[in-house]
């Protein structure tokens, strides 16, 4: 499902906010059904406000649930069960003395566990818990309950609380209730499929309210959240999340890597067909039709994404009308952490496997905002139709607008339209994806283009003549010193830099595909966004307004140089995941990181190629901001490894995501390709370097490979274990599970030194022996130390040494008289080096 974090690096891009926070709109869009309500929207609205049934109040005792890894235990109090719902009853109310206790499978989240709560494992008592199952809960408790006379007090204390509660499991309990709908079906679970659901509202001792989760439905079942608010600002904390597995026995190595799109999905959609009005300033009208196939039947409901500003009108399945409910994500859940909002369609008979079939949904909302100066901002930019998250289709969209606007979406622009045309002035523009992509999208504004050309494609950049109004602008008053941005003495003009911009994604578009295979599209469109977020989708970028800034705007905005070089080449990285992210997509949250990283290495090689300095600057910020403290004083390294995704921006870490995944990200290849050059290096050092180079070739191999495709990590690690040369075997072994258990699934960033070091004069060369300390790693951190000799002011690299824990002797040979050795001069490495 959702997977729509947006792309963004820079300055101030806040990425995660992607659809949630748009335009300061507020309020939630309740999806009407013509006439009474169906009978899922009725089962529905019953799941999600169901109270506690005064007759069945009990007293309880050593009571227990177990849950894969999830323990529960009542050990004495009063529990309440909720009123039936369809003649079952799906949860409790329990007051009392109770314990949870959930056991992190794995290093890595029992690390994630300890950040939010302390401790390793979570083992916490607690006063009440609200309880809700799909699977018949209440029948193994029958000899644990007893008679109670608190049954009316206890109602009226409880009642309300858990009736406001039913509503955040409701949608998850329709995917199971609805398949007793008339005509009934069968269930949906199956030994092989089992449904199994468990949420547990826990009011702890110490940990204050969280929420533990057992779900079948989900690749990782087990999830153990807690929603915070500071300082006004919610965050939404996962403090572990992971798989159990049939044996109930987690993974934990490279090859059983599950993310939450990994698995297969049961629903393709082959094409869209998007009729679609947009109405500056906000209104978006559209018809959207679905060609789907379904893989694997049973199910009556089918899940979408949609923007909860866009308001259904009608479903139809074949013509038919279907039933459907729209569920915004509620405030504090995961899905409102990633701004996903829902749609369900209830069939009225499960779905066969193999059936093809047409969906449309009709619907219009207000998703656009007026930015100023001839910019819209186009909100809901991933769930402006309904889609099931990143899933390789093909797109027919058409749009009409009214004339003065400009129109540019993803695809190929045709002339041929779809209909006839109404004789108004609307402009009518349609696009047409060439091959699959996995999303589309559209911009428009009142624009000024430029253009450019790398080898047959054309880059077409629109920018507005200003900016959007709150850009910062001159003030009279002078520099406020809060707002440093407030310091722009004359409003700046994207449509002036709009030449360079297009110059610029020529230089990228040619770079790489010199590298990584021919440019996916026909065209690449880079259009204007108002505020300090950019995307590269398919074809189209969005760019932020401050990317389009020239250089003596930019020393007005008194940035740094090195934000200065990182803001220019967001437009760069943009460029980047038209091969990582567009056409290479990602598996699930813990291989995300990759699209990011690749694109953003990618756009360094580029800069490293034109200006060595500033990419140095650019590595070395990366450096220090990985080494940073929050608030509290804890290091971001605690925050946890890049397979964590979205997890590390948490309340701890509000931007650990962006940090951690881009630089760390960034890093870990860098290291990766700077071990090859070396081993390249060592076996023919003499060769001239033109062209791509081994690491690159790798990534050439990776995009001809998963083109159209996502990409997990394992996948990633593989392909590099395939090209490694055999200086870089640890231990004899072919196989980069040292860098992947220490530095991609690690967090650590390891202090290095050189100790005892010995020079000895052999015949014609030196050898030089010592060892190689390792320090602020875990004991079995194994890192690869490119050691030098330093001789008439020249560097020599004598081989890598892979240091392994706290402590690696070494010997190496070096030229005769050497008497100076180094570890890593060109800081290659990800060490702390002050
Ligand atoms: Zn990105």
């Amino acid at each position: 499902m959702g997977r729509f974090l947006g792309r963004a690096v820079g300055v101030a891009a806040c990425v995660a906010a992607l659809a949630a926070t748009l335009c300061g709109q507020e309020g939630v869009a309740s999806a009407p059904v013509p006439g009474a309500p169906g009978p899922a929207e009725t089962l529905y609205t019953q799941l999600g406000d169901v109270g506690l049934d005064p007759s069945r109040v009990f007293h309880i005792r050593d009571a227990s649930i177990d849950r894969g890894a999830v323990h529960i235990t009542l050990n004495d109090g009063t529990i309440a069960f909720t009123q039936d719902v369809a003649g079952k009853v799906t949860g409790a109310f329990f007051e009392g003395d109770g314990e949870v206790l959930v056991s992190p499978p794995n290093r890595v989240e029992r690390a994630s566990m300890a950040l939010f709560t302390g401790g390793a494992i979570l083992e916490e008592t607690f006063s009440t818990a609200y309880l809700r199952f799909n699977d018949q809960a209440m029948p193994q408790w029958k000899s644990k309950v007893s008679p109670t006379d608190v049954a009316t007090a206890f109602v009226t204390q409880w009642n309300e609380t858990a009736r406001i509660l039913s509503q955040m499991d409701a949608l998850r309990l329709l995917l199971t209730f609805a398949q007793d709908l008339p005509p009934a079906s069968p269930a949906l679970s199956t030994t092989e499929h089992p449904d199994s659901y468990l949420h547990a509202r826990i009011q702890g001792h110490k940990l204050g309210k969280f929420d533990v989760y057992y779900d079948t439905h989900s690749p990782e079942q087990v999830r153990v959240t807690q929603m915070r608010t500071m300082q006004e600002d919610s965050y939404y904390d996962t403090w572990t999340s992971f798989a159990v597995g049939q044996s109930g026995r987690p993974p934990d190595d490279l090859t059983s890597d599950t993310g939450d799109g990994a698995a297969a999905d049961e629903i393709h959609i082959e094409k869209y067909k998007i009729r679609a009005e947009v109405r500056p300033p906000t209104e978006l009208k559209a018809t959207t039709e679905l060609q789907l196939d379904v893989r694997e039947g049973g199910s009556r409901t089918i899940l979408f994404e949609l923007s909860r500003f866009l308001k259904v009108e009608r479903a139809e399945a074949d013509e038919i009308p279907v039933e459907f409910i729209h569920n915004p994500a509620l405030e504090g859940s995961r899905l409102a952490a990633r701004g996903d909002d829902l749609v369900a369609l209830v069939f009225p008979k499960p779905l066969v496997t193999g059936e093809h079939m047409r969906l449309r949904f009709t619907y219009s909302g207000d998703v656009l905002a007026d930015a100023g100066s001839g910019l819209l901002y186009v909100g809901a930019r991933g769930t402006w139709y309904p889609n099931r998250g990143l899933e390789m289709a093909d797109f027919d969209l058409q749009f009409r607008y009214p004339p003065a606007w400009e129109l540019v979406a993803t695809g190929k622009q045709t002339q041929e339209l779809d209909g006839a045309m109404p004789t108004s002035t609307d402009g009518v523009s349609r696009w047409v994806t060439e091959h699959p992509i996995p999303l589309a999208g559209f911009n428009l504004g009142k624009y000024v283009r430029a253009q450019s050309h790398a080898g047959d494609v054309a880059i077409d950049v629109y920018a507005a003549r200003g900016v959007e109004k709150t850009f910062p602008q001159g003030s009279k008053e002078g520099m406020d010193p809060a707002h440093p941005l407030l310091a722009m003495p004359v409003a700046p003009s994207p449509a002036k830099n709009a030449q360079p911009v297009a110059d610029l994604a020529a230089k990228a578009i040619d770079f790489f595909s010199s590298r990584f295979g021919p440019y996916p599209y026909a065209k690449l469109a880079i259009t204007q966004m108002p505020g300090n977020l950019s995307q590269g989708w398919p074809g189209l970028i969005f760019l932020s307004s401050f990317s389009f800034l020239d250089n003596t705007e930019r020393a007005s905005l008194h940035m740094s140089d090195v934000d200065n070089v990182m803001d220019k080449y967001l437009l760069v990285h943009e460029t980047a995941h038209q091969w990582w992210g567009d056409t290479v997509t990602w598996a699930g949250y813990r291989d995300q990181w990759l699209v990011e990283a690749l694109a953003n290495y990618s756009s360094l090689m580029l800069l490293e190629s034109l200006d060595p300095a500033g990419f140095r600057m650019v590595m070395e910020q990366y450096r220090e901001n990985l080494l940073e403290t929050n608030d509290d004083g804890v290091p971001l390294t605690k925050d946890g490894p890049v397979t964590l995704g979205g997890r590390l921006s948490n309340s701890q870490f509000p931007h650990g995501y962006e940090t951690i995944s881009y630089q760390r990200g960034t890093w870990l290849l860098h290291m990766l390709r700077c071990m090859m050059r070396d081993a390249e290096h060592e076996k023919n050092p003499s060769a001239e370097h033109n062209g791509p180079d081994a690491f690159q070739k790798t990534l050439l191999k990776l995009r001809e490979r998963y083109a159209g495709k996502p990409i997990t990590t394992a996948d990633v690690i593989r392909a590099f274990e395939a090209d490694m040369p055999p200086s870089l075997y640890y231990e004899g072994h072919k196989s980069l599970d040292w860098f992947y258990q220490g530095w991609v699934n690690g967090s650590a960033i390891p202090r290095l030194r050189l100790q005892n070091v010995k020079f000895t004069e052999h015949a014609a060369e030196t050898l030089v022996s010592g060892t190689i300390q390792q320090g602020e790693a875990p004991e079995d951190m194994v890192t690869s130390v490119p050691v030098y000799a330093v001789t008439n002011k020249r560097t020599v690299l004598l081989g890598r040494v892979f240091a392994d824990g706290p402590e690696t002797p070494f010997h190496l040979k070096a030229p005769a008289g050497t008497r100076k050795i180094m570890l890593d001069p060109e800081q290659t490495v990800l060490t702390q080096v002050k």
